[in-house]
């Protein structure tokens, strides 16, 4: 399986090269890239980098950062970044982003999420019921046998971004990833770090006052467990329908309806890459809201602000 994978980006990357040249031409005004996983870490990244760098993120809209697939074109454009910027934990990094290595020795990989502090989840199951999962552990397997420096930690919770404190944290990584590539622009690096994260601090704020409000809840259910940390930051019981990365079972379900009386739940957040039918569901046998998020949206800060007020019991639109 691995050999194949190899054999098949090797293939790939020497098309490139040999087509590299009159594929597309921009009149000579092409800009450095780099690769982001998902689309906050392009807006982390283009906050502090201007428009220095082209950035561009590999998991496409309405797809799932856990099991995406590249296209060969998406490799072809990899191999011509000049970093990659990764969080470190997520499935698609997991499979494909090491093995890139391999494949394009220039390309400098640089870890966001360094420094923070990791939920771990064990078991952890992170896979879609569409998605070959026996696949998907083979190569979760084979990728801890590896000796590349950045062991990756299996059972990690992988939805990191989806925290004010830790995009802070981000920010700084990203500071430091540009440094070392151009040490030059350091002071203006610097100075769009700082107003970063005054906005971040600023998010974090509004947040904790939308979470402070008497009627604010304490509790929410979500179908893909993305809040993880965000939960952690504010105190907040995060219950996911999911189950192990499957939709639940019957019995399941019915406890989860249970669970929602009990815990004094009001809100449930759905994602554009799921199914919603479960929420939905359960929305109609416990009279709660389904909202639905994108926490894989670029506008990170809307996300972030549209979950707080959701829970803090100001009236939503229900899209
Ligand atoms: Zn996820």
């Amino acid at each position: 399986m691995k050999k194949l994978l190899i054999l098949l980006i090797s293939s790939v990357l020497m098309i490139a090269c040999k087509s590299g040249n009159g594929s597309k031409k921009d009149a000579g005004t092409e800009k450095p890239v780099i690769t982001v996983t998902i689309e906050p870490l392009r807006y982390f990244t283009e906050a502090i980098a201007g428009d220095e760098y082209t950035v561009v993120s590999m998991v496409p809209k309405g797809s799932s950062p856990e099991t995406y697939d590249p296209t060969p074109q998406q490799l072809v454009e990899l191999a011509k970044s000049k970093a990659y910027f990764r969080i470190g934990h997520i499935g698609f990094e997991r499979v494909w982003a090491d093995r890139l290595a391999d494949n394009a020795p220039h390309l400098q990989f640089f870890e966001l999420s360094r420094g923070i502090e990791l939920i771990f989840d064990t078991p952890h199951q992170h896979v879609h019921s569409s998605a070959p999962e026996s696949n998907y552990q083979e190569e979760e397997m084979h990728h801890t046998d590896e000796a590349d420096g950045e062991r990756p930690l299996l059972g990690v919770e992988p939805h990191i971004w989806n925290s004010p404190t830790n995009a802070q944290i981000i920010a700084g990584n990203i500071l430091n990833a540009l440094c070392l590539m151009n040490k030059q622009n350091e002071s203006v690096y610097l100075e769009r770090y700082n107003t970063l994260c005054r906005k971040l601090e600023r998010t974090d704020s509004l947040i904790c006052n939308m979470l402070s409000t008497p009627n604010a809840d304490r509790a929410f259910m979500i179908y893909h467990p993305a809040l993880s940390y965000f939960a952690r930051d504010y105190d907040l019981y995060q219950i996911p329908i999911e189950a192990g990365g499957k939709e639940p079972s019957p019995a399941q379900l019915k406890e989860l309806i249970n669970t929602c009386k009990e815990e004094n739940v009001h809100v449930i957040f759905v994602q554009p890459e799921f199914d919603r039918r479960n929420a939905d569901l359960i929305a109609k046998q416990t009279g709660t809201t389904v909202v639905p998020i994108n926490p894989l949206s670029y506008d990170w800060e809307d996300e972030m602000l549209k979950v707080a007020r959701a829970l803090s019991g100001e009236k939503t639109t229900e899209e």
